[in-house]
C-alpha cells in the first residue's frame, strides 16, 4: 500500500488532466502562431484556457502569460522586473517566502540592486506592517517604487496570510506594487486578484493535480513587466518560445473543473484535517511523545501539516514510514536536501532539535481516513520504537 501524504511538494495527475494532455498532444501539435486554420484552431484552445483561468482568479485573460512554472513566474516578477526596469528601487519580501523569492532576495541584496527588506508580513499587525513599509520608503524619501512580495500559504507550515488585501492597500498606498506567490493556495482557497488588490500572482500546475513545467503569473493591466524571453511574439511579446499546448490546455481545464467542486473539496478537506490533527494528538495522548502542530497561532490550510514529534529525528521517522510505503517530508521537498534545519521553522522559533524534529504531511482531496488511520498506527510504532533505542 503507498499513501502518498507529500502533495506539498507535487500531486499525482489526475486522469482528466493526463486524458486532456494526451488527447491534444494527439490533435493540437499545429504551431498556435501558424496562419492556416487547424494552428488557428490550435491558438483559440490557448485563449479559452486563458480565459478559463482568468475567470477563476477575476480578471482579464490578457493578464495571464503562461510559464514554465511558479519559480519562473516569481523571477519575472521580481529579479528580471528589478534588472530591467527602474520603475522598482525598494523590495520588501515576507521572512518565510519560498526559495523561488528568498534567494532573489538574497542575491538582489548581494548584488546591491535595490533597497530590500525581508519583514515577518505573516506575523506583524497590519499597523506595524503599514508603519515598517512608510520607515521603509522614508528612508529612501518615498520618492522610489516599492515591490512587496508575499505567499498567500506558506509551503511549509500552511500558514495562511489573510491580511493580503490590506498588504496590497499600504503597498499601493507607498506608490508600490504587491505581488503574491499562490502557488499552494491556488484551487485550495478563494482568490480574487481584483477584490485582493494582486498586481502579480504566481501558481504552478502540478500543485493541483496538474504536471510539472506549466504555470503561470498574472500581471495586472498597467502593472511594470518586463520581458523574461526574448525572441518571437508568443505570450504578448513579454515570454517567447512556442507555447506548450497541451499542458496549457489542460491546466485552463483543470481550474475550471476544480472551480465547480470547491465546495464538496474543501467540506471533505476540513474534515480530513481535522481527523488527522486529531488523530495525531491522540498518539501523544497514549503514547507520552509531545507532538506540537507548527503554525497554530495563525490561520491554518488544511491541505498543510506540520508537526514537532519532539525527540525523535525527522529524517530516521520519515525512513521508517517510507518503509511502510507512507511518503511526507521532513520541512519541505525544496529544502530537504540541505541538512540543516528549514529558515522558515527557525523563522516560527522553533529550536534547532524541534526543526529537525519536524515532518511535513500535506494532503489532498483524494487522501482518504483509512490512510489517515494507518498513518498514525505506524507513526505510534516508529515513535515507540525510536524512544526505545535512545
Ligand atoms: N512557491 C511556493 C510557495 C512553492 O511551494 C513552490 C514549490 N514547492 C514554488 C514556489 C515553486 O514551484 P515550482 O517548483 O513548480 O516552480
Amino acid at each position: 500500500m503507498n499513501i502518498y501524504f507529500d502533495n506539498a511538494s507535487t500531486t499525482k495527475p489526475s486522469p482528466s488532466v493526463v486524458e486532456d494532455i494526451c488527447k491534444s498532444m494527439q490533435e493540437d501539435w499545429y504551431n498556435p502562431s501558424s496562419q492556416y486554420e487547424p494552428a488557428r484552431l490550435v491558438a483559440l484552445k490557448i485563449d479559452r484556457a486563458r480565459k478559463q483561468i482568468a475567470d477563476y482568479i477575476n480578471c482579464n485573460p490578457d493578464e495571464i502569460y503562461f510559464t514554465s512554472g511558479a519559480t519562473e513566474a516569481n523571477n519575472w516578477a521580481i529579479y528580471n522586473n528589478i534588472v530591467q526596469n527602474d520603475s522598482f528601487t525598494n523590495l520588501v519580501i515576507d521572512t518565510i517566502e519560498h526559495p523561488s523569492v528568498f534567494n532573489q532576495y538574497k542575491r538582489i541584496r548581494q548584488e546591491n540592486l535595490v533597497h530590500a527588506m525581508s519583514i515577518p508580513l505573516y506575523h506583524l499587525s497590519i499597523d506595524k506592517i503599514e508603519f515598517r513599509l512608510k520607515e521603509f520608503m522614508k528612508v529612501h524619501k518615498y520618492s522610489d517604487t516599492l515591490l512587496v512580495s508575499v505567499s498567500l500559504i506558506n509551503n511549509e507550515t500552511g500558514i495562511i496570510n489573510n491580511c493580503i488585501e490590506e498588504i496590497a492597500q499600504i503597498t499601493h498606498d507607498l506608490n508600490g506594487y504587491c505581488h503574491v506567490d499562490a502557488t499552494q493556495a491556488l484551487t485550495h482557497i478563494p482568490i480574487d486578484v481584483d477584490k485582493l488588490g494582486i498586481d502579480y500572482l504566481s501558481s504552478s500546475f502540478h500543485k493541483y493535480g496538474g504536471v510539472k513545467g506549466i504555470g503561470f503569473l498574472y500581471c495586472r493591466q498597467g502593472c511594470p513587466l518586463s520581458p523574461m524571453l526574448i525572441g518571437g511574439h508568443q505570450e504578448n511579446n513579454k515570454r517567447a518560445g512556442t507555447e506548450n499546448t497541451p499542458y496549457i490546455i489542460a491546466m485552463g481545464n483543470q481550474i475550471e473543473r476544480l472551480s465547480k467542486t470547491e465546495k464538496q473539496r474543501w467540506d471533505k478537506m476540513n474534515e480530513l484535517s481535522e481527523y488527522l490533527q486529531s488523530s495525531v494528538f491522540s498518539t501523544y495522548d497514549s503514547h507520552h511523545c509531545p507532538i506540537k502542530r507548527n503554525g497554530t497561532d495563525y490561520e491554518l490550510s488544511p491541505y498543510i501539516h506540520s508537526y514537532i514529534i519532539e525527540g525523535i529525528k525527522a529524517t530516521d521517522l520519515l525512513t521508517l514510514l517510507a518503509l511502510d510505503g507512507i511518503y511526507c517530508s521532513a520541512g519541505s521537498a525544496c529544502s530537504s536536501g540541505e541538512n540543516k534545519p528549514s529558515r522558515i521553522l527557525k523563522n516560527l522559533d522553533l529550536s534547532e532539535d524541534e526543526a529537525k524534529s519536524t515532518i511535513r504531511v500535506s494532503l489532498c482531496e483524494n487522501n482518504t481516513f483509512e490512510e489517515i488511520d494507518y498513518f498514525c498506527e505506524r507513526l505510534t510504532y516508529h515513535i515507540i520504537n525510536l524512544q526505545q533505542l535512545k
